[in-house]
């Protein structure tokens, strides 16, 4: 076979470098990648969107530099024992997507795919993911979550909340809470407002409670592809076997997982039912009048994009759309909104494996907030309320750090 010679379709999760060998060899080094895409930006403090060449500052980090350690490992230039930097090369990429979405107006290739398949070859050589990885994937297959938690504390956030239990009885909608919001009690409040928010709006409202079990978005981030393998194939079934019409999550990492990273699983069925993530179905329930918002505040927020919500997903409309529905309440933009926005720094395995450049890059974004005046940083998954609101806590800024339905909540429950 040529390097030019058409390659069958595969599916992402059974691609190999050598499935990317055209687009490796055709990345024309133009740096877009990282950089803020030219007509959008505002000032020089916000024209890049590659954290990980933000912070180290040398090709290897970048987009463009993962081509090229592709290029150079499929073509034999150099081997492992010749880079033993290329795990931290890889692992300090957050996967937020800005390169892969810039390189694909202008180039169209593939470096986010070409880094995510680097890492699963690394796993599968045995030289990846990070040290601190490792417990990570041993604890989603110990216990089906990434957190060392016991199964028996995953529904310990709902005891005094009536969501069905989708085990026993025939529901609409399946509420998939995902790991990281059921098991850690700072994420309870957007966890508990979700439910509550949905039950307001009088859904058939279920849970699977303890037998849910983790999406594997972790583990399919880092490169673990046969431990994701595994559990897209038995959430398919958990979930199918549900009869449930439709899902709703509000973890991005869920969401894609479910919604599209299922797909790309060679030899699984289809996940029957319909995928939501919260802003969709949320915005949905506003459009059609379901959920009234007597209450009233005065306040000025600002979104910030989840990666893994926003380029990875498109969804980028709903949220702001649900916000300035809300009475009272002024949304502000900052310079790096929706593609071109700037990640909260804690994706992709660089919140466990590297928290100092998580940090960092979650106080740039703070930084980035503040100038636009908002008293509230507003976001919609637990890892970017986690990272930012971490950093946030170090700081003595005076703003706030909200997730969307903690406006929603107040908005439905508060008096006029
Ligand atoms: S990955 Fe794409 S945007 Fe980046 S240098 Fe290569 S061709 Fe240019
Ligand atoms: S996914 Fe984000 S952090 Fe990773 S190389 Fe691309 S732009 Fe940089």
């Amino acid at each position: 076979m040529t390097y030019y010679e058409k390659k069958p379709e595969k599916k992402f999760f059974e691609k190999e470098l050598e499935d990317y060998r055209d687009s490796i060899w055709g990345c024309a080094r133009c740096n877009w990648c990282q950089n803020h895409w030219g007509w959008n930006v505002k000032s020089a403090e916000y024209s890049e969107v590659c954290p990980a060449f933000h912070e180290y500052r040398i090709f290897p980090y970048s987009g463009m530099g993962k081509m090229h350690m592709a290029r150079a490992l499929l073509e034999g230039d150099f081997d492992y024992e010749d880079a033993p930097e290329m795990v931290k090369f890889l692992y300090t990429c957050t996967t937020c997507g800005a390169c892969e979405m810039n390189c694909q107006r202008l180039q169209d290739k593939e470096p986010l795919q070409v880094n995510e398949t680097l890492r699963a070859k690394m796993v599968a050589d045995g030289v990846g993911p990070m040290p601190e990885h490792k417990g990570l994937i041993k604890s989603v297959k110990n216990y089906d979550n990434p957190w060392m938690q016991p199964r028996t504390q995953r529904d310990r956030w709902a005891r005094k909340i009536p969501v069905k239990d989708a085990n026993r009885e025939k529901v609409e909608t399946l509420f998939f809470v995902g790991c990281t919001s059921a098991f850690d009690n700072t994420q309870w409040h957007v966890t508990q407002n979700t439910a509550r928010i949905l039950l307001h709006a009088e859904v058939d409202l279920g849970m699977l409670g303890k037998s849910e079990i983790c999406c594997g978005s972790p583990v399919a981030r880092i490169g673990d592809r046969e431990t994701f393998i595994s559990l897209a194939t038995r959430n398919i079934e958990l979930l199918n076997n549900t009869g449930v019409k439709e899902i709703v999550t509000f973890c991005p990492g869920c969401y894609r997982s479910l919604k599209f990273d299922y797909r790309e699983v060679p030899g699984v069925p289809e996940l029957k039912p319909r995928v939501y993530h919260t802003a969709e179905y949320i915005h949905r329930l506003i459009s059609e009048g379901k959920l009234k918002m007597p209450g009233k505040m005065k306040l000025k927020v600002t979104w910030h994009d989840p990666c893994h919500l926003g380029r990875h997903c498109g969804i980028y409309e709903e949220p702001r759309e649900i916000i300035r529905a809300i009475p009272g309440v002024e949304l502000v933009e900052m310079e790096r909104i929706k593609d071109q926005s700037w990640c909260c720094g804690g994706g992709g395995g660089v919140r466990t494996a590297f928290i100092d450049f998580a940090q960092k890059t979650a106080t740039k974004r703070i930084e980035e907030a503040k100038k636009t005046g908002a008293q509230a940083i507003v976001t919609a998954c637990p890892f970017c309320e986690q990272n930012i609101g971490d950093a946030l806590s170090k700081m003595d800024e005076d703003i706030d750090m909200y997730d969307l339905t903690d406006l929603l909540i107040k908005a439905l429950e508060t008096e006029a």
